[in-house]
């Protein structure tokens, strides 16, 4: 295939085209040697959008909250973005019409862009990928970036990891609450909503949601003076009740961001992972180049001999590769 005009490419998508848009995530994914460039021509734009994490597990209504959103952020005519990560699904990314008919209303809306990210089967992949679709959607000019998770494993640590406001959905049922501090997502949450609101239980999840707030530690994060308390949202999304007050907290935690540094303090941490995972994955190719797996296996089998420990070992192989 011909090989893209990255500038042509970043300049079309920043005007709007969606198809523009599509390729550059496309590139990104592949992680092919245009992904440098990209993130090249990407860095003047990137860095202003609002990113706003969903997670929660499957069935609990996050689809229909994003799109919920997405409605509300059109109607104040901001820019959004929306990006479904779902590790579990066996199909490649880039399921743009099918997401389109999923989002059905927002389909042929020219401000917003909707893409999924599957894990195409590589190990890594998506935590590699989505930091790099997600500048995309920013450079774009996303007011705001959308990006749902299905809460499984570590996924809601790799969504604190991106977003600059995490939201944990619920629905109501017994144990939810004591659940979700089992699985340490009051941690991460900056937003709970409690969706299907129109269930019973409702009232109790709220309830035990915020006494468990109440009694974490610190009763919500303080930075410098200012304090964050966790709010606990209701909502109905299939009705789209409670989202315009969902949208408030969302706007309402990013200004806390911004007045508090913890913006910054979560965007310079989020860059320093990012540059170090670039690092890590020179060593990783680097390592594989000097010795190949005939190499490594050469090695392994002199420490099954006993002839090696497994540290000799090591200190021979990062000899070759690290400068003493
Ligand atoms: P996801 O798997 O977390 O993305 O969940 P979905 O957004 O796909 O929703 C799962 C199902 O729950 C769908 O059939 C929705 O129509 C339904 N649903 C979403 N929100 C509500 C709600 O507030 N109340 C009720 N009763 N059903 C809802």
């Amino acid at each position: 295939m011909r090989r893209p005009d990255v500038p042509d490419l970043v300049e079309r998508a920043r005007r709007g085209e969606q198809l523009a848009v599509a390729r550059l995530i496309s590139l990104v994914e592949d992680g092919g040697p245009e992904l440098p460039l990209v993130a090249a021509a990407l860095a003047p734009y990137a860095g202003r959008a609002h990113v706003v994490g969903l997670t929660g597990p499957p069935g609990v209504g996050k689809s229909t909250t994003t799109s919920e959103l997405v409605r509300v952020l059109r109607a104040q005519g901001r820019r959004v973005g929306v990006l479904a990560v779902d590790p579990s699904s066996p199909f490649s990314g880039g399921a743009l019409l099918g997401d389109r008919v999923r989002m059905g209303e927002h389909a042929t809306d020219e401000g917003v862009f909707i893409r999924s990210m599957a894990s195409r089967g590589h190990l890594g992949g998506l935590a590699w990928s989505t930091p790099h679709a997600l500048r995309v959607l920013d450079a774009v000019g996303c007011d705001v970036v959308l990006v749902e998770t299905v809460g499984v494993g570590q996924s809601e640590i790799e969504i604190v990891a991106l977003a600059d406001t995490t939201v944990v959905l619920l629905a109501p049922g017994a144990g939810d609450g004591i659940q979700a501090a089992k699985a340490g997502v009051l941690e991460v949450a900056d937003v709970f909503v409690v969706n299907k609101s129109d269930r019973a239980g409702a009232d109790e999840t709220v309830r035990d949601l915020r006494r468990m707030i109440s009694l974490g530690p610190g009763e919500g994060s303080e930075v410098a003076g200012a304090r964050w308390r966790v709010p606990v949202q209701r909502t109905v999304a299939a009705r789209g009740e409670g989202i315009d007050e969902l949208m408030a907290a969302l706007d309402a935690h990013l200004r806390w961001l911004d007045a508090s540094g913890e913006r910054e303090r979560r965007r310079l941490a989020r860059a320093g992972a990012e540059i170090r995972a670039i690092v890590l994955e020179r060593v990783r190719a680097r390592l594989d180049e000097a010795r190949g797996a005939h190499g490594l296996s050469e090695l392994a089998a002199r420490v099954l001999d006993g002839e090696l420990d497994p540290y000799r070992a090591a200190d021979q192989l990062a000899a070759d590769i690290l400068p003493r």
